[in-house]
């Protein structure tokens, strides 16, 4: 029997489902639990209207899709953009489950979306649209920023919540302002993450960490600003890094404080003084030993993924290769880093904050970032131990990793009734 599938119009999830199926075919996962995984559990679509400053009521497309919780509550990001669609959702949703499970969080796989553009709101019509769409709950599905979404967005899904239950309920949501139930690091930590595993990547491969190791960043978001300062702490030369107008290049090295206050000051590389422009197709082909693309899903292709002179790759975007230039990587020897690992130290984090807000206490940001680094350091060395004993590459060892989890956790629990 095969089921309605309303996602597979979409290249994104289609790429996500048959890594899933392939990896789970390959290892002889349970063919119920195959077809129970290749599928979310739920999808909501809803319409949320909304008044906008001028009066005028508007209605938007929303989505939050739980892929399993099998683990634990859904756990997901939630975006706003206007290109956010169904299948798009589903396999982000799909891939935090992999995610959780890769580094052993109690926690399952969600994502949300909104069809809106944030950036044409005021700050009043984007509160009013937030407190419309609040429908989650702290044992149930626990949402975090995303695209287009951010603390401030947080803190109104938790207040929304709250007024409904009649008392502060911080732990509905993760990645909040610190006063009101935000944990330390949280910002930091998926590009603190990266940088943990390349530090990891370069030890397995006999690298150091000094300014011979070139890091070329694309994307200075959240993400690829913290991994440029971490990695910059660690001594490497980051010669390359972007934003979504195009990036800058300095083979002698960038300084992250001067690129970061440039940024800041003019919202967009261009112009920087202390390195040539450099448009993001290029940035990736740039001649150096790790390259992390930490923008959006896609961007390494069959069309450029055999010009890449990279030595690791650290996928610190949710899927930056498609399935078709992972594959040709496999025969390549650049050593690849999978997102489900790589940007793990986000959910990592938002993980401790949950934790930290249902016990109502608190931990200093040393003790976060030890944490993080333990997580970080034992699920690499637990896929690549897989990789070297199965004699698989780095994203399917990983993938195996989460399946089995899985996998055993579904059997054991057995189906209902
Ligand atoms: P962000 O919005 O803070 O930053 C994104 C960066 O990418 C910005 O510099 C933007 O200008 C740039 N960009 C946007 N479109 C681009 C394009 N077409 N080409 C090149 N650059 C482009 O986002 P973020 O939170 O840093 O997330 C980046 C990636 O990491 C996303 O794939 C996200 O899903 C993933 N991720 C984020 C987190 C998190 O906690 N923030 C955790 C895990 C994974």
């Amino acid at each position: 029997m095969t089921p309605f599938d309303p996602f597979n119009t979409d290249p994104f999830f289609l790429d996500v489902q048959k890594n899933f199926e392939e990896v789970a075919h390959r290892i002889g996962c349970d063919k119920n639990i195959i077809r129970r995984l290749r599928l979310p559990e739920r999808t909501f679509m809803v319409t949320v209207p909304f008044r906008r400053d001028n009066g005028q009521v508007e209605t938007v497309m929303g989505f939050r899709i739980q892929h399993n919780d099998s683990l634990g509550p859904y756990k997901g990001g939630m975006r706003y953009n206007p290109h956010v669609n169904l299948g798009e959702v589903a396999a982000l949703a799909m891939t935090m489950t992999w995610k959780c499970a890769v580094v052993g969080l109690p926690l399952g796989g969600a994502k949300g979306g909104v069809c809106v553009d944030p950036t044409v709101l005021s700050r009043a019509e984007l509160q009013r649209l937030t407190r419309r769409y609040t429908f989650v709950g702290p044992n149930t599905d626990i949402p975090a920023p995303d695209l287009g979404t951010n603390a401030q967005v947080m803190a109104w899904f938790m207040d929304t919540y709250s007024q409904h239950k009649g008392h502060a309920v911080p732990g509905v949501v993760t990645g909040k302002p610190l006063e009101i139930g935000g944990t330390l690091g949280r910002v930091e930590a998926p590009g603190r993450g990266v940088a943990y595993c390349v530090l990891k990547a370069a030890e397995k491969l006999g690298m150091t960490l000094d300014e011979k190791m070139r890091v070329v960043i694309q994307g200075m978001g959240q993400v690829g600003a913290a991994a440029f300062r971490k990695l910059e702490k660690l001594g490497c030369s980051v010669i390359a890094v972007s934003d979504v107008h195009g990036g800058v290049f300095n083979p002698k090295g960038l300084a992250y404080d001067s690129v970061n206050q440039y940024l800041e000051e003019h919202k967009t590389l261009k112009g920087y003084p202390h390195g040539d422009f450099i448009s993001n197709e290029d940035l990736l082909t740039l001649d150096c030993e790790v390259l992390i693309p930490a923008a959006i899903e896609r961007v390494i292709h069959e069309k450029n993924v055999s010009k890449l002179k990279c030595r690791i790759l650290a996928e610190a975007a949710n899927g930056p290769v498609t399935r078709d230039a992972a594959h040709i990587l496999n025969d390549t020897d650049i050593f690849v880093i999978p997102d489900i690992l790589a940007n793990a130290g986000g959910v990592i984090v938002s993980y401790f904050e949950w934790v930290q807000d249902l016990q109502s206490f608190f931990w200093n940001e040393k003790e976060i970032n030890q944490r993080l680094w333990d997580i970080m350091t034992q699920s690499f060395d637990q896929v690549t131990n897989l990789a070297q004993k199965e004699k698989f590459d780095m994203r399917t060892a990983a993938m195996a990793l989460a399946i089995r989890k899985l996998e055993k956790a579904m059997l054991t629990r057995g189906l209902y009734p």
